[in-house]
């Protein structure tokens, strides 16, 4: 008889993280939070410690015939530093491991540090060991951070109440949208190497997603503000993914307002031109590494005239119900699309 198979597509990312997360339990009672967060939670003296990983591949994650390997090198600190930010933590170290193959030179490995250097020197984060290995194929950047929170200042995915109100940073769509702009021009140039790739128009698009920002000023001036939200989570798959997560994890149910999901106006205009729904980019698009998180209602006085965070739904007490009502009063259901890398 065959031994059985089951693809990996019929788990999906999160249903093989699950699995992992059932098949093994804690043993060390310092190990508050595990698997299932931004970042892991340990117990650490006075304070508690964060530890979060994220991996970037060629060819999965980006494409060197538009992204520069200085930008890379950046990203891929913010990435981790954004999960430690969802933490309402503060960074402080980095690991980085490093696989290539002898199609990079030492310049171009340089660059890469350049990059990590710079990123390291805006959030104040210290570049303290790694890993170094041959690839056979492609470039493979992976990135541990350390950070610390002070006890009872974490945010956690679990812990969203009904009533609370649902905030974002920024505005959603962008990252995607220059993707998309990115992989366009690089097709107009495969097709026609005299053409020069038009991107002034779209600079900031393309911005969003070769060189991406973590939001540690909003950790920040929350704390200035003296408001712990309730719960965090970062948008590195799309708003609607990441309010799932919300969901499932604190067991409460989300309403969203299409009106008030904040969109930059070139994004708007870009998404029109790319024959895509502008929510749907904000929705699914990915890599914004903007904050999405709750907070009492009794916390909204001290940030109603935050400029840069907006208030789009509310928490309810049925987690089956995740929703938006849109522009037109329908009400439709929030379905992550997201980033899946093995669909
Ligand atoms: P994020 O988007 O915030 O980086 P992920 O969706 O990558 O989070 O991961 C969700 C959770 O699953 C995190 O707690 C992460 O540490 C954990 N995780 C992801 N991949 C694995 C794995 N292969 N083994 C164990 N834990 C994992
Ligand atoms: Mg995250």
């Amino acid at each position: 008889m065959a031994e059985k198979r089951t693809e990996i597509t019929d788990l999906g990312e999160f249903g093989l993280i699950e699995r992992v997360k059932s098949s093994f339990s804690l043993q060390n009672s310092t190990s508050l939070v595990g698997i299932g967060d931004d970042a892991a939670l340990i117990a650490c003296g006075e304070e508690y410690l964060l530890v979060t990983t994220d991996m970037l591949l060629e060819s999965v994650h980006f494409d060197l015939s538009y992204m520069p390997l200085q930008h890379l090198g950046y990203k891929a600190v913010v990435a981790n530093v954004s999960d430690i930010a969802a933490m309402n933590g503060k960074p402080g170290q980095i690991t980085v491991a490093l696989a290539f193959s002898n199609r990079f030179s030492l310049e171009a490995i340089d660059s890469v540090y350049d990059g990590i250097r710079s990123a390291c020197e805006n959030y104040k984060v210290d570049l303290v060991g790694g890993d170094t290995s041959a690839s056979a194929s492609g470039l493979v950047i992976s990135i541990t951070a350390l950070g610390r929170v002070s006890k009872g200042k974490e945010t956690l995915r679990s812990t969203a109440k009904m009533n609370d109100i649902i905030c974002v940073t920024g505005d959603l769509g962008a990252a995607y949208l220059g993707l998309q702009v990115l992989e366009r021009e690089k097709q107009v140039f495969l097709t026609n190497p005299e053409m020069q790739p038009d991107l002034e128009k779209y600079e900031y698009l393309v911005g969003r997603q070769l060189r991406p920002e973590a939001r540690m000023d909003i950790v920040h001036e929350l704390a200035d503000k003296e408001v712990v939200p309730t719960a965090m989570i970062d948008i590195s798959d799309g708003l609607a993914s990441e309010l799932l997560h919300l969901s499932k994890s604190s067991g409460v149910g989300i309403k969203i307002f299409e009106d008030k999901v904040p969109i930059d106006a070139g994004a708007f205009e870009t998404a029109i031109e790319f024959k895509i729904d502008p929510i749907t980019c904000a929705l699914n698009g990915g890599e914004d590494y903007e904050l999405l998180f709750t907070i009492a209602p009794s916390d909204y006085e001290k940030l109603k005239n935050h400029p840069d965070i907006h208030f789009i739904g509310h928490v309810h007490n049925n987690p089956q119900q995740n929703v938006m009502l849109t522009k037109q009063e329908t009400i439709v259901p929030l379905k992550a699309q997201g980033w899946n890398h093995f669909s």
